[in-house]
């Protein structure tokens, strides 16, 4: 047995709070540092908060340094994309998570999309454009619905599906006229892919991959998965799309020759890989985007089935032997919905006091926080997405109960949430 060690979770969102709360639980670690971290990491037993921002590099590195920390997780994409893997690395601090170099699969949907390309790997028909190079003509002829992405980093924000040409070049003009500031210098046009889609993560060490339970998020603001797309309004675990054979499709047909692609390219991954999927009526999984870091809030239902240690997962990968490891769950499916402040996600309210916190801690499930922070001593809103709440269930159905009885306790001014999340596998499971 080693002595136990401390961990360090980079990030302050509802992700990092569930990284916390599962490696908070591990009896290899003395203590769990979490930068910035939230109100939820705040009062977490055996984590505690340093208020340092995910942006700052060197500061992070100098915290693991003069802490002794074992393992750095990290969870948002920003950093990554900045390289902060590379900097902790030649520090001599072990982080778990891909370096700058193949981080840019998340970084850049132009790069993306040619990565696909040379690697035969089944993804959407694209072009791409520049301002310089703008075909309007060509855009204006083709038949709705199209796609139309800004190409960098916006928050999950920056996907336009129109339902005419003139609306796609129109969202076009929009975004190579700076309305995504940097991000959307290059456009990505493509082609609509038909089906239900899915989250599948897996953790890599470059080689191998350990597949986590496979999810489903909702991107949508409202019920029915109407309105503006959003960060995500809630996620459940298993998704019943990914059945034992379209798993064995997705593992074959695109995240391993991922693996191998990257590593031919000379830029192997380690860390944990998201392929957003669409599954068609056939079973073939197409690839709509990676992203490099575990997805939010899909973490938080996910990691509530983790029976493994993530800590001894996390060493396996830097040790680069995840082939000798494996990944265990709870059979029950978990579901997760967000709660999000008032006019998230143009404009998030903050500030908002919140109520019937200690009443969601009597309750089964797990609230988690993610935009909260504390002022004097009180719980108030401090971002876009406020809570992701949890519930564990032998059905979806179960596990959706038990979730928005938490929701329905937790209250603040302008909350909002839907009402809806996992309808799709409710239906399959209602159609048995
Ligand atoms: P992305 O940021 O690329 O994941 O896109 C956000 C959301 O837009 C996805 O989760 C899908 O719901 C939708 N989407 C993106 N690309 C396509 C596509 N080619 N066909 C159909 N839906 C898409």
């Amino acid at each position: 047995m080693t002595k136990p060690f401390k961990v360090l979770i980079i990030g302050g969102g509802g992700r990092e709070h569930a990284l916390a709360w599962k490696c908070a639980q591990s009896p290899r670690v003395s203590e769990v540092l979490v930068a910035p971290g939230n109100a939820g990491t705040a009062t977490e037993p055996r984590v505690r908060n340093v208020a340092i921002d995910a942006g700052r590099i060197d500061a992070l590195a100098d915290l693991a340094e003069r802490e002794g920390v074992q393992l750095t997780i990290v969870g948002p994409e920003a950093p990554l994309v900045a390289g902060i893997v590379d900097v902790f690395q030649a520090r001599g601090l072990p982080c778990f998570g891909p370096h700058k170099a193949p981080a840019q699969l998340e970084g850049s949907k132009a790069f993306t999309k040619e990565f696909l390309f040379r690697h035969g790997i089944p993804t959407a028909g694209y072009r791409k454009f520049t301002r310089a190079d703008f075909d309007r003509d060509w855009l204006a002829a083709q038949r709705a619905p199209i796609v139309v992405k800004a190409s960098g980093l916006a928050a999950g924000k920056g996907v336009i599906i129109a339902q005419s040409a003139a609306e796609a070049v129109a969202a076009a003009e929009d975004m190579l006229g700076g309305r995504f500031g940097e991000a959307g210098h290059e456009v990505v046009i493509e082609e609509f892919l038909e089906g239900e889609e899915a989250s599948f993560i897996v953790m890599c060490d470059g080689r191998h991959a350990v597949p986590m339970a496979s999810s489903q998020d909702h991107k949508r603001l409202r019920d029915g998965d109407e309105g503006p797309n959003t960060g995500g309004m809630g996620a459940y675990s298993p998704a019943p799309v990914v059945t034992p054979a379209v798993h064995a499709r997705i593992m074959d047909e695109v995240i391993h020759p991922t693996l191998r692609g990257l590593a031919a390219d000379g830029m192997p991954f380690t860390g944990f890989l998201y392929a957003g999927l669409m599954i068609d009526a056939t079973g073939a999984p197409r690839v709509i985007e990676y992203n490099v870091r575990f997805g939010d809030p899909e973490t938080q239902p996910v990691l509530a089935r983790l029976r493994s240690d993530l800590t001894v997962l996390c060493e396996a990968a830097l040790a680069r032997r995840l082939d000798q490891v494996q990944a265990e769950w709870d059979t029950r499916a978990a579901l997760g919905v967000v709660i999000a402040a008032g006019g998230y996600p143009d404009e998030p309210r903050k500030g908002d006091v919140v109520r019937g916190l200690d009443r969601a801690a009597a309750l089964p499930g797990k609230l988690f926080h993610a935009g909260t922070a504390l002022k004097d001593g009180q719980v108030v809103t401090s971002g876009g997405r406020v809570f992701c709440a949890v519930g564990l269930g032998e059905t979806v159905l179960a596990a959706q109960q038990q979730a928005y009885a938490l929701v329905d306790v937790v209250d603040f001014d302008g909350a909002q949430a839907r009402r809806d999340i996992g309808h799709r596998a409710i239906a399959r499971e209602r159609r048995g």
